[in-house]
């Protein structure tokens, strides 16, 4: 889960997130072990492992002789801060300033291409250019200097996350040998996301596509292949032709909040009978199932997710990005600068959040880690909360929640 997390909080949408985070230091358990042995040996060591994997003693030498640790790049994923900012506040961020205009500019300027892909994938060039224009500005932002294979190497021998870097690094030397991208080709961030549309080394070998025909998967040089590939990646996610994936809705003063959250899913009928309508176009009164996103509460705005929505949550475990995404692609669609809600909501801040934990942990609501992050674990404590005290459970923490559950009423 965290992979997703990590992966996309990095690029255009890391500088966003960092700006506005409040350092807590290693949340996780992990973030304490010891690494073992020498990074030489271990090097060694994996490249046994790779030539028993099926990687030439070529590729090998082409891609690991000579590579060392990187030090640096365990300074910058050690520094990750804890993401605090609102629906919102983000989404307002990230989607604001040139980048709706250019994301038009983009798709119009490249019909012919976004067309060929929505034929093949079945993912409309809003879907597409959205991503794009959140993961690097339209390509403009380079995602980083670093060479991904010593990058990768660095953080699979680091005892953290290992496992997963080592498969990163494995089919990073597997993107070498099927002649897609030379070693020295392989320039992007300090997680190792290549591109404008910034993959892992997995996704690009597993998901990447050939799109313009010269033979090999370029997802640094060639548009066609980076952005055919993102709508490969979204289909594998189980993106379907044709579906809508978010909707901006008004919901009424009083319905019941409980059933609002993206594990649970109702017919539009149903959301209709409790008053929810469209924010700007119809909402049909049939059995599409769609759940109620109200990602800063009953008084922020609010959406309809589909089944489609799941692609998002997917591509990025984060829940605020990918409600972003998603409605930045309904933007790039055609519709309007999404509402404010109904009343003024207070974000909490990391150090709030973290008490608020702390206050649920004590009364048996919550059993992970008081991290600061609003997870989803935390959700559905506070929901649990809400409903026990008979608040309206929208899953949303408000100062009075926390107020609550200090006084022990
Ligand atoms: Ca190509």
């Amino acid at each position: 889960m965290w992979k997703r997390s990590l992966r996309r909080s990095l690029g255009l949408i890391g500088l966003a997130a960092l700006a506005a985070a409040v350092l807590t230091g290693p949340a996780d358990a992990a973030a304490r072990c010891k690494n073992t042995g020498s990074f030489e040996r271990w090097l060694e060591d994996f490249k046994r492992e790779a030539l028993s994997s099926g990687i030439s003693r070529q590729t090998i030498a082409a891609s690991l002789d000579g590579v060392t640790f990187d030090p640096a790049i365990i300074r910058r994923d050690s520094g990750q801060g804890v993401f605090t900012q609102g629906f919102l506040q983000f989404a307002n961020r990230m989607t604001g300033g040139a980048r709706h205009p250019n994301g038009m500019k983009n798709i119009k300027a490249n019909a012919a291409l976004f067309s060929r892909i929505e034929k093949e994938f079945g993912v409309p060039p809003a879907v597409v250019a959205a991503l794009w224009g959140l993961e690097s500005d339209y390509g403009a932002y380079k995602g980083g200097k670093y060479n991904i294979i010593r990058a990768v190497a660095t953080l699979a021998y680091d005892c953290r996350r290992s496992e997963f870097f080592r498969k990163q690094l494995m089919d990073s030397l597997r993107i070498v040998q099927r002649g897609d991208l030379r070693p020295d080709e392989m320039i992007g961030n300090w997680a190792g996301e290549l591109g404008p549309t910034q993959f892992t080394p997995s996704d690009y070998f597993k998901h990447g596509v050939d799109f313009d025909g010269d033979g090999r998967v370029d997802m640094i040089r060639s548009v066609p292949d980076a952005l055919a590939s993102a709508a490969n990646l979204l289909k594998s996610f189980g993106w379907q032709r044709g579906q809508p994936w978010l909707q901006e809705v008004r919901v009424p003063a009083q319905m019941p909040w409980q059933e609002a959250g993206l594990d649970i899913q109702h017919p539009r009928s149903q959301w209709v009978r409790w008053g929810v309508r469209g924010a700007h176009s119809n909402l049909p009164s049939d059995n599409m199932p769609a759940s109620l996103l109200l990602p800063m509460g009953r008084n922020g705005p609010a959406f309809l997710a589909y089944p489609n929505f799941k692609a998002y949550t997917e591509w990025n475990a984060a829940f605020v990005y990918a409600t972003t995404a998603a409605y930045f692609a309904t933007r790039l669609a055609g519709a309007p600068v999404v509402g404010k809600g109904n009343a003024e909501v207070v974000v909490p801040d990391a150090k709030q959040v973290q008490e608020l934990q702390r206050l649920l942990g004590h009364r048996g609501y919550y059993k992970g880690e008081a991290d600061g992050r609003m997870g989803a674990l935390t959700r559905a404590a506070v929901k649990q909360a809400q409903i026990k005290l008979g608040l309206p459970a929208d899953s949303y923490p408000t100062p009075e929640l926390t107020e609550r559950l200090r006084g022990g009423r």
